[in-house]
């Protein structure tokens, strides 16, 4: 039996207490793919490891975790090739 779980590739003991931070988002990442250069500057700084590898790439739009996604832009702003923008979560 695994005694951990992950999220957004980071390892947490089962017992740690994991609170979802995606409720306070009103901005959401929206993400151009066939820009993306997958160089992972953002993968590293999103404070809610919310953005998903697969591969050594980051996935398919959608894959950013919204449960944990809170919306800060950081993302947005480290992008160097600027393929993530912060829209409106309606
Ligand atoms: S907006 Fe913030 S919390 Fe959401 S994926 Fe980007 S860096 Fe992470
Ligand atoms: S910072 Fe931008 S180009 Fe780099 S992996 Fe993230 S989305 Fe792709």
């Amino acid at each position: 039996m695994k005694e951990y779980k992950e999220i957004g590739g980071v390892l947490y003991s089962k017992k740690t207490p994991v609170k979802k931070t995606g409720s306070w988002r009103y901005l959401k990442p929206a993400w151009n793919e066939s820009k993306c250069i997958h160089c992972m500057l953002c993968y590293p700084k999103c404070p809610e490891n919310a953005i998903t590898l697969k591969k050594g790439k980051i996935i398919k739009r959608g894959k950013v975790n919204y449960d944990f996604c809170k919306g800060c832009g950081i993302c947005a702003e480290i992008c160097p090739v600027k393929c993530i923008k912060m829209v409106e979560d309606k």
